[in-house]
C-alpha cells in the first residue's frame, strides 16, 4: 500500500497514526494490521451524459477495518478525489467512531467529478452506477454510506433504491442520512453542523468567553450552515463566511436569515451586499474568538497556523489542521482545539442512530435523537480534555490515541485469523 504514500492527505493520516502508536506503545504485530486500510475498491464508472455522449468517471471505496463492525463513512462527490484521501478520510473515520463508542470501523467513498457541472439526471445515472460496482461489497452489516461533501440525501436514496432492486426488497439500513419519508432519521441533516456549534458553545462556556464570541465558518455547505446557525442561536455573532467561491467579512456581524436566501437564489457568499469581500485565506487569520473550518482538509497549515487569531479552533471539516500545523498550535496554548474526530462527529453519530432505528423498523422523536447526542458529546468532550490532562498531551493527541487504543483492543481480543 506504499502508492498510496504520493497522497499528501493519506500521507498525514498515517504520520498521525505513529505519532499516537508511539506514544500508546502499540507492539509491533499490531501497528501495521490496525494503520493499513483492510480494502480498497476502484472502479471505472461509465456513464451516459445528457448530449448522449459517453464518460467514465473514476469512483473509489476505503473499507479501514471491520474488527468492531460495519464499516461506515461517507461518499464525497469532488473533482479533487483520489484514493489517498479516501483512504486517509477512512482511517479518520474508524478513530471518530471509536472515539465516540460507535459499533462501526471506519469508512470512506468518493467519486472524481464536480457535481455543480452536471444535472441530476448525469448525477443519478453516476450514483446508480457506482452503487452497483458496489454491490459485492456493500450490505447493512458490512459497509454503510452516508452524505458527504458534494453528496445529500437524494444521493442516499438513489443507492438505496439500486441496492434494494438488487436485493428484492427494501433495504434501508443500506445508508444513512437518506430522506426521513423512506426511513432517514429526524435530526441527521442538521446533525454534524449542530454538534459543532454544542462542542464550541460548550467550551467557549469553559473558557468563560462572552456569550457573543465572534465566530467565523470557513464552508457553506451542510456543515458550514448548520453550524453558523447553531452558532447564532446560542447568541454568538457571525462576522466571517467562506465557501468554494471567496469569503465575505463583516465585523459588526452578518445577517445569516438573509445570507442564507442571498445563498439560495446565487449558490455562493460572495457577492452578498451587507460585507466586504475577503480571500479564504485571509477569512481564516481575522479575529475571532471561535474560527470553524467546515470545508476541506489542510487548510490550517505551517504558513497560517501561527496566524490565526481565535480562542476556540472547532474543526467541523474532516483533517483541516496539517501535521505541521499542529506542532504550531502546541506552542500556542491559547487556542482550544477541538479536534475533527470528536468536532464533527455529531453526524456519523446520529447516522449510527438512523442505522439502528432502521434495523428495528422503530423510530425515535427529535428530541430523544438530540438529547442523546448531546449526550455523547458532552461525555466525549469531558474524557478527551481529562486524557489530555492526565498525559500533558494535546487534545488532538488524546482523541486520536483514545479512538486508536479501542481499536488496538478489539483486534488484539479477537486474535489473528488464521
Ligand atoms: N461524512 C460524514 C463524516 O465525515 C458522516 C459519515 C456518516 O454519517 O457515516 O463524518
Amino acid at each position: 500500500m506504499k502508492h498510496l504514500l504520493a497522497s499528501p492527505a493519506y500521507k498525514m493520516a498515517c504520520d498521525q497514526f505513529d505519532a499516537v502508536a508511539d506514544f500508546l506503545n502499540i507492539p509491533e504485530s499490531l501497528r501495521e494490521r490496525t494503520k493499513l486500510p483492510k480494502r480498497l475498491v476502484t472502479v471505472s464508472l461509465p456513464v451516459r451524459l445528457d448530449s448522449g455522449e459517453v464518460k467514465v468517471f473514476e469512483g473509489h471505496r476505503v473499507q479501514h477495518h471491520l474488527t468492531l463492525g460495519p464499516t461506515k463513512g461517507g461518499l464525497r462527490y469532488h473533482p479533487a478525489v483520489e484514493i489517498g484521501e479516501v483512504a486517509a478520510l477512512a482511517m479518520w473515520m474508524s478513530w471518530k467512531c471509536a472515539l465516540a463508542d460507535l459499533p462501526y470501523g471506519g469508512a470512506k467513498g468518493g467519486v472524481a467529478i464536480d457535481p455543480r457541472k452536471f444535472s441530476i439526471g448525469e448525477l443519478e445515472r453516476v450514483t446508480r452506477r457506482y452503487t452497483s460496482e458496489m454491490i459485492p461489497f456493500i450490505s447493512p452489516q458490512t459497509d454503510v454510506m452516508a452524505p458527504d461533501m458534494g453528496t445529500n440525501e437524494q444521493t442516499m436514496a438513489w443507492i438505496m433504491d439500486t441496492y434494494s432492486h438488487q436485493l428484492g426488497h427494501t433495504a434501508s439500513s443500506i445508508v444513512t442520512g437518506k430522506p426521513v419519508s423512506i426511513g432517514g432519521s429526524l435530526g441527521r441533516r442538521e446533525a454534524t453542523g449542530r454538534g459543532v456549534a454544542f462542542l464550541a458553545n460548550r467550551v467557549s462556556d469553559l473558557l468563560k468567553l462572552p456569550n457573543d464570541s465572534r465566530v467565523i465558518v470557513q464552508g457553506f455547505g451542510n456543515v458550514g450552515s448548520f453550524a453558523a446557525i447553531g452558532m447564532v442561536k446560542y447568541g454568538a455573532r457571525l462576522v466571517g463566511i467562506g465557501d468554494a467561491s471567496g469569503g465575505i467579512h463583516n465585523v459588526k456581524g452578518l445577517d445569516l436569515a438573509a445570507l442564507q436566501e442571498y445563498v439560495a437564489r446565487t449558490g455562493v457568499v460572495t457577492g452578498f451586499p451587507d460585507g466586504d469581500k475577503i480571500s479564504n485565506e485571509e477569512l481564516l487569520v481575522q479575529p475571532c474568538e471561535i474560527l470553524i473550518p467546515a470545508a476541506l482538509d489542510r487548510v490550517i497549515t505551517a504558513k497560517n497556523a501561527g496566524k490565526i487569531q481565535c480562542r476556540i479552533l472547532a474543526e467541523g471539516a474532516n483533517g483541516p489542521t496539517t501535521v505541521e500545523a499542529d506542532a504550531i498550535l502546541r506552542q500556542r496554548p491559547e487556542i482550544f482545539v477541538i479536534p475533527d474526530i470528536l468536532c464533527n462527529s455529531g453526524g456519523v453519530i446520529v447516522s449510527y442512530f438512523e442505522w439502528v432505528q432502521d434495523l428495528q423498523s422503530f423510530f425515535w422523536a427529535e428530541t430523544e435523537i438530540f438529547d442523546k447526542l448531546y449526550r455523547i458529546l458532552d461525555h466525549t468532550l469531558d474524557t478527551v480534555i481529562k486524557e489530555a490532562r492526565k498525559h500533558n498531551i494535546d487534545h488532538r493527541t488524546a482523541a486520536l490515541s483514545l479512538g486508536i487504543q479501542k481499536v488496538v483492543n478489539g483486534k488484539a481480543i479477537r486474535g489473528l485469523f488464521p
